[in-house]
This record gives C-alpha cells, sequence and structure tokens, in this order.
C-alpha cells in the first residue's frame, strides 16, 4: 500500500507522516529532503537555479541516497550525510527554487518511485498524489493557516538552535508556497480524489488518529 500525503510547506506533514509510518509498520520517505538535497550541492557550488544547463550537468555527477539507520530517515549527498544540514534556512529557499526545474524533478520522482515500490510506503511532498504515485490506494493533502505553520516551524528550528525571526520564516513560507504552487512541472495541488485534512486547530494527535482511522477503514 502507498500512501500520499502532500500539502504546503509547515503543514505538519513530516511530524504526522512518521507517526503514521510507526503505526502502520510503512516506511516513510519524505521526499522534501531529496529537493533540499539537490539544493545544498548547488549552493555549495554557488550554482544558480536560472542556470537549468549547469544543474542538470552537475545532477548528473551527483549522488543522493536515502539510507534507514534505526528506522530513522538519513539523506547522503556525495557520500556525506547532510540530514541536518539540509534543515538549515537557506536551503529551504533554495530548495524551492531548484525543485522547479524539470531536470530536478525527473531525477528526483525516478527515484521516489524505486524506493516507494519495494515496501508498504508513506510518501509526503508535494506532487506525491498528482504525479508521483498517482495509483497510491490513499491520497491526504495537509493544510493549515499560514500563521499556524509559520508558529509550527518557528518553534522548530528555534529547538534546534536556528535562530530565525517568525516574520522571516512566514515570508519565506508564504515565497515557497507560492513557488511550488505556480511552477509549470508537477506544481503543488490537491489531487481531486484526496481527502483534505485542516490542522489548524488540531493536536498532532488529533491528525493522527483522524488520518489512521480512514487508512485503517480503507485496510479493513
Ligand atoms: O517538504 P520540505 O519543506 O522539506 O520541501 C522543501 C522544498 O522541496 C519545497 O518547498 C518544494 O519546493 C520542494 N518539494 C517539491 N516536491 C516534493 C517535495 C518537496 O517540490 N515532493
Amino acid at each position: 500500500m502507498k500512501i500520499a500525503i502532500d500539502g504546503p510547506a509547515g503543514a505538519g506533514k513530516s511530524t504526522i507522516a512518521k507517526k503514521l509510518a510507526g503505526e502502520l509498520g510503512f516506511v516513510y520517505l519524505d521526499t522534501g529532503a531529496m529537493y533540499r538535497a539537490v539544493a545544498l550541492k548547488m549552493l555549495n557550488l554557488q550554482i544558480e537555479p536560472t542556470d537549468s544547463k549547469r544543474v542538470e550537468e552537475t545532477l548528473e555527477k551527483t549522488a543522493i541516497e536515502i539510507r534507514y539507520e534505526n528506522g530513522v530517515q538519513k539523506v547522503f549527498l556525495d557520500g556525506w550525510d547532510v540530514s541536518e544540514k539540509i534543515r538549515e534556512h537557506a536551503v529551504s529557499k533554495a530548495a524551492s527554487d531548484f525543485s522547479a526545474l524539470s531536470c530536478v524533478r525527473i531525477k528526483m520522482v525516478e527515484l521516489q518511485r524505486e524506493l516507494a515500490e519495494k515496501r508498504n510506503t508513506i510518501l509526503d511532498g508535494r506532487d506525491i498524489g498528482t504525479f508521483v504515485l498517482p495509483n497510491a490506494e490513499i491520497k491526504f493533502f495537509l493544510t493549515a493557516s499560514v500563521d499556524e505553520r509559520a508558529k509550527r516551524r518557528h518553534a522548530e528550528l528555534s529547538a534546534k538552535g536556528m535562530n530565525c525571526s517568525f516574520e522571516e520564516i512566514k515570508r519565506d513560507i508564504e515565497q515557497r508556497d507560492y513557488n511550488d504552487s505556480h511552477r509549470e512541472f508537477a506544481p503543488l495541488k490537491k489531487a481531486d480524489d484526496a481527502i483534505t485534512v485542516d490542522t489548524t486547530s488540531m493536536s498532532i494527535e488529533q491528525v493522527a488518529a483522524h488520518m489512521l482511522a480512514i487508512v485503517r477503514k480503507k485496510e479493513a
């Protein structure tokens, strides 16, 4: 079984997906981490997203790998564990820019389909239900108000000791949502058959219980 969870930045997709995967014994695949790893590589090499030719050439010589250590997803860029580094603010912004390039998406989607094929998997992202796995058995579209999403992201980054203002995070989220939903190739969009879950005034436990009940019903 494949479960797709799409939605805008900071809607709680990864927290919920991890929780559901644990409950169901599924593998969790955070597809955003792959786009973040691509962005990190390009930032390191000072390649601009406007230079798609160089991005494409660089990608051919880039290894992005997903490994699971004690059930936790780790992302390796050219053999280095970049799982922490890719969470930095600058990488989030760059990920949105580079993910709009079709050469980047084609490579990442291929990898995502390959990883999901092998096992029962929950994938979170922007285009899982519409493009990566249009035949996923269950599709969710997770959303929340922009203020609530910025609040959560701010708390998450502060807890990790990363210093960013609430206003900066909110602006960044709005900009990413705009970029992600207006790009030409596989934009952020609710699949027609996805179930919308507005998490604005729900706790993580409430969201997880609600979604788990839907999955269990489908499994029965
Ligand atoms: O989910 P996360 O915030 O880690 O994603 C970082 C960026 O990667 C998003 O803003 C989006 O531009 C891109 N992304 C995407 N498609 C996905 C997952 C993430 O375009 N399936």
